[in-house]
């Protein structure tokens, strides 16, 4: 059976096979490679997922959810309708549409994947993708940071040569900056940053405020459509950007039409806080491996937002260096995910190919410093170590006459436990002994998988304790993940070969909104013949009103200002 490889992105997903040597893109049924992570449902308390959804985000906006990956591992729910459901139903909703359009390109069925997940995901957000992966019917034991993935990709494509290279991912709503070394077909993480609330979506949000002051509107003040046009407005001004010197923007509200036009230098002044911040993770993942640009043999620009020449131009500013341009930002990513799943299935080219990825956070116990009398972190295994790792540090006891203690395991990077991630506690028991001598060991292994395991030795009586945490269930229990996989299953997807009418009507309705007078009237009739004809059901009649809508929308959307 096919293992998959998924990036499962903020904005958009991917999903990706190996098969005779390199990865096959895989095309979701309505034949594009990007499917918007975008969950909605209808009036009819049906699902919709992907390009659908996504147009129904302006307007249907109490209906649709998006951007939930940032919430996963959280205990946050988002409401659709009357009702609500995790960051990580909604991820499974996304995944199993991947898996559904994966197992109609292949012809065979496919029940596993390796899921691709930014490289500042804790423990949390991991162990809630592989709950989603679950409650969308996949076994999911491998999940890859994404720079990692990225990395295997260029490696890929450009012959396994030995280099360090620099990976820049700015998708719609994260930055990873990520070190990768390649030497003797070993492909290590040195280190990565990053900033995981910093993406396209911002240089949208800062084209969102351009737009308004130009035209004096009042963000806070306009109606929730009016809102979600300038938005759309703004990011298709963004892209346009990307190929054309500069860009227009023309937005109906009421009865008014506002406009504005943009080009790049104005871009460049208008979001010069975030060109900042992408500074910050590119000097600190230098920093962190201490190493210079000059160690850096090539830098690869990843994900949909370094497809914009003021963010390549402010990269190569900022370095120094003119990063590489040949590889697909969009793809990339779930190529890579695709060969790590090659890798799993032991495909005989990629045998020789050895991954090693690296912890993205630090663990540790909790312990008193008895100058102060707080308790504060000793960090055992640090971040930006390779995995699977496995450190020993040595403790005495806090007081004399001390015969027990509690470790508490932590994951984070604050000094003080309290605000690092609590991950399971381990007593132990000991003979008195003087506070200066060492008196038990705290073993910490950490694997690939995520799976940590703590062994503690008293060093006096050579007693053993042991403790292993896996997180799999992620934020829910047992039963409350089974109730989501039976709940899931119960709800009514729209199935592929209706899906192309629906995005038709959905984009219709989402002109008609945008549009006045005339165009309006135009789609509002041509909408009417259009679901008139698939209310009888014939083919022929179909299809003739699904062109002449398609044709009118085309129109109205390229028509000059
Ligand atoms: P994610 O990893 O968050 O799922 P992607 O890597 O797919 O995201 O990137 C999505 C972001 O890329 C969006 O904010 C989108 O507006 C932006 N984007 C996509 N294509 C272009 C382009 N041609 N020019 C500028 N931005 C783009
Ligand atoms: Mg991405």
């Amino acid at each position: 059976m096919a293992i998959i490889g998924i990036d499962l992105g903020t904005t958009n997903s991917l999903v990706t096979c190996y098969r005779d040597g390199k990865t096959e893109m895989i095309r979701n049924s309505l034949g594009e490679l990007l499917t918007p992570s975008v969950v909605s449902e209808d009036e009819n308390g049906e699902i919709l997922i992907g390009s659908i959804a996504k147009e129904r985000l302006i307007s249907h906006p109490g209906k649709t959810a998006s951007e939930f990956k940032r919430s996963m591992g959280l205990r946050t729910a988002v409401r659709l309708g009357d009702k609500e459901y995790s960051p990580e139903e909604l991820s499974a909703l996304v995944l199993k549409k991947l898996r559904e359009d994966a197992e109609k390109a292949l012809g065979e069925p496919v029940d596993e994947a390796v899921i691709s997940v930014p490289a500042y995901f804790d423990d949390n957000g991991r162990s809630a993708t592989k709950l989603a992966a679950r409650l969308a019917g996949l076994k999911c034991d491998r999940l890859v940071n994404e720079p990692s993935a990225a990395a295997l990709c260029y490696q890929a494509e450009h012959g396994f040569e030995d280099g360090t290279f620099m990976i820049v991912d700015f998708g719609g709503g994260t930055l990873d900056v990520s070190l990768v070394d390649s030497f003797d077909s070993v492909i290590e993480i040195l280190a990565v940053a990053g900033d995981n609330k910093l993406g396209g979506k911002d240089f949208n949000e800062a084209i969102v405020r351009f737009f308004c002051k130009r035209n004096e509107l009042f963000y806070d003040s306009l109606m929730p459509d009016a809102k979600a046009a300038i938005y759309k407005s703004a990011e298709n001004c963004k892209i346009a950007l990307t190929t054309a010197p500069a860009a227009f923007m023309s937005v109906n509200i009421g009865d008014k039409q506002y406009s504005a036009a943009l080009d790049n230098n104005r871009l460049i002044a208008e979001a010069a806080e975030i060109f900042e911040r992408v500074g910050t993770p590119v000097r600190k993942v230098l920093k962190d491996a201490k190493m210079s640009i000059d160690n850096i043999d090539e830098i690869i620009l990843v994900g949909g937002s370094c497809r914009m020449p003021t963010v390549r131009a402010y990269i190569e500013q900022l370095t120094g260096k003119k990063p590489c341009t040949d590889i697909n930002p969009d793809t990339a990513i779930a190529a890579g995910a695709g060969i790590f799943a090659a890798i799993k299935d032991r495909n005989d080219r990629l045998r020789d190919v050895v991954m090693t990825d690296i912890c993205p956070f630090s663990l540790g116990i909790s312990v008193l410093n008895t100058d102060t009398n707080e308790d504060v972190m000793s960090f055992i295994i640090e971040r930006n170590t390779v995995l699977p790792s496995s450190r020993t540090e040595c403790y005495c006891p806090a007081h004399e006459k001390q015969t027990r203690s509690v470790i508490k395991l932590y994951q984070g990077e604050r000094i003080d436990p309290k605000k690092n991630l609590f991950l399971g506690e381990l007593e132990i028991t000991y003979p008195p002994c003087d506070p200066d001598t060492p008196c038990f060991n705290v073993k910490m292994t950490y694997d690939i998988n995520g799976i940590l395991i703590v062994d503690v030795d008293v060093i006096a009586t050579g007693k053993h304790y042991s403790r292993v945490i896996l997180k799999q269930n992620g934020s829910m229990s047992s039963a409350e993940a089974e109730a989501a996989v039976n709940r899931l299953q119960s709800l009514v997807i729209t199935p592929a070969d209706r899906e192309e009418n629906r995005l038709l009507i959905a984009r219709a309705e989402r002109m008609y909104e945008e549009s006045l007078s005339a165009a309006r009237h135009m789609i509002g009739e041509c909408l009417g013949y259009f679901k008139a004809a698939l209310a009888n059901g014939k083919g022929r009649e179909i299809r003739d009103a699904s062109r002449r809508l398609t044709e009118l929308l085309d129109r109205i959307e390229n028509e000059p200002l």
